[in-house]
């Protein structure tokens, strides 16, 4: 999507390992309308296809989630983290580990809003070595829900896991897709 990656480019920044900071517009403070158009752009490629759910994981998918559930009218359901050591069985849980912050964790979605009924389109703000989405698949696999589709605003292609994501038999549809990133350079696909 044209207008993403020109903006990653006019305001993106690269920082020292590897991450591309976007917290001008994506991840902090939100461009709303830069973002709706994202969901604009999700809505065109999967309004045919049935969606009960947009899924995310906590916290910077949330308001990304939101402004593309709009276009799909339906809600928004997001991974917490969770800090408990026993996690009752009314949640379904996962594990993540973190790109950004290198340590492990544990997510959890409620049986309440999950459920085989659903069909869900799962959407974060990146996709890197694709452990946030694996565990978003996990969670609506727990539940029997379908997993229509996964969508990043920025996948970042030479960390792999969205190719990891396409070879288990999923549709991942990312918005802007870094073929490579330099400390000084990004390249898109
Ligand atoms: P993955 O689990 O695919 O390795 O990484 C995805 C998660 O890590 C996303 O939820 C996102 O918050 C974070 N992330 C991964 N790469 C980057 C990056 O380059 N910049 C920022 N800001 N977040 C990233």
């Amino acid at each position: 999507m044209k207008l993403l990656e020109e903006k990653i480019l006019k305001d993106g920044r690269i920082l020292p390992g590897g991450v591309l900071k976007v917290d001008s517009f994506l991840n902090h403070q939100i461009d709303t309308e830069l973002v709706s158009a994202c969901g604009e752009e999700w809505y065109r490629i999967f309004k045919d296809a049935g969606i009960t759910k947009i899924m995310t994981i906590e916290s910077s998918g949330i308001g990304i989630a939101c402004l593309v559930a709009q276009h799909f009218k339906v809600p928004v359901l997001f991974a917490k983290k969770s800090r408990a050591i026993n996690i009752s069985n009314e949640f379904y849980t996962a594990r993540v580990v973190s790109y950004t912050h290198g340590h492990e964790y544990d997510v959890i979605a409620s049986k309440k809003f999950l459920s085989k009924d659903d069909r869900v389109l799962i959407v974060d703000d990146f996709l890197a070595n694709g452990s946030a989405m694996k565990a978003l698949i996990s969670l609506c696999k727990q539940s029997g829900a379908e997993i229509v589709g996964c969508g990043a605003a920025v996948e970042k292609v030479y960390q792999g896991g969205g190719n990891e994501i396409r070879a288990m038999g999923y549709r991942v549809e990312s918005l802007a897709r870094i073929s490579s990133m330099t400390d000084v350079s990004i390249e898109f696909c």
